[in-house]
């Protein structure tokens, strides 16, 4: 059975400092995971303040359902679809939805995608932003067991 994926880039537009964005992040991955356990969609949300880029996978008439209902919510705007694709398996399994507020731990990350500065998704190829999240994914995870073997 193959898997529908979606990426799409959106358009921040809740105003205010770090804290808020953080917390409007959590908001948006508390309501994610409860949303996308239920549905069988898996993905990856990055954040980098102005912009978001989200990868929606699982059964293509779910997905499709979820960037609908995404796509009218009033917390961003200009929601693009860029490329949707059938894969042979997910690319982030294990997460109901994975995803991060680009911060200073990660850019690490962003400077081997050779994103220095802010990220404008309107000029950048799909594939580009996707392979970011895939290390972003990684990067993650790897940290995550490092912390769960010193604890
Ligand atoms: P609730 O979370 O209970 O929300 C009820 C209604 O209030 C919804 O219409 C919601 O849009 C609106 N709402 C809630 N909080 C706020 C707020 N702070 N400001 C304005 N309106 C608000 N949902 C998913 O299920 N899966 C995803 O992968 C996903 N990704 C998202 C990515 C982005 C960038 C954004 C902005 C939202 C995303 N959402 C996602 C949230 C989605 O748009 C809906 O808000 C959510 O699915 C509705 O969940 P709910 O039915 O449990 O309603």
């Amino acid at each position: 059975m193959t898997v529908h994926q979606l990426i799409y880039y959106s358009r921040n537009k809740t105003p205010g400092d770090d804290r808020t964005q953080l917390i409007n992040l959590r908001e948006i991955l508390s309501a994610s995971q409860r949303n996308n356990g239920r549905d069988g969609i898996t993905g990856y949300l990055i954040f980098d303040k102005s912009w978001f880029v989200q990868i929606l996978e699982g059964d293509r008439a779910k997905v499709s359902e979820t960037y609908t209902r995404i796509a009218r919510d009033t917390r961003h705007g200009m929601s693009t679809v860029m490329n949707t694709r059938d894969v042979a398996e997910r690319s982030f399994p294990e997460w109901t939805m994975g995803g991060a507020m680009r911060s200073i731990d990660v850019q690490e990350v962003y400077l081997s995608h050779g994103f220095g500065g802010p990220i404008d998704p309107t000029k950048v190829k799909w594939e580009k932003l996707f392979a970011l999240a895939l290390d972003l994914n990684e990067f993650e995870r790897t940290r995550r067991s490092a912390h769960k073997q010193a604890s």
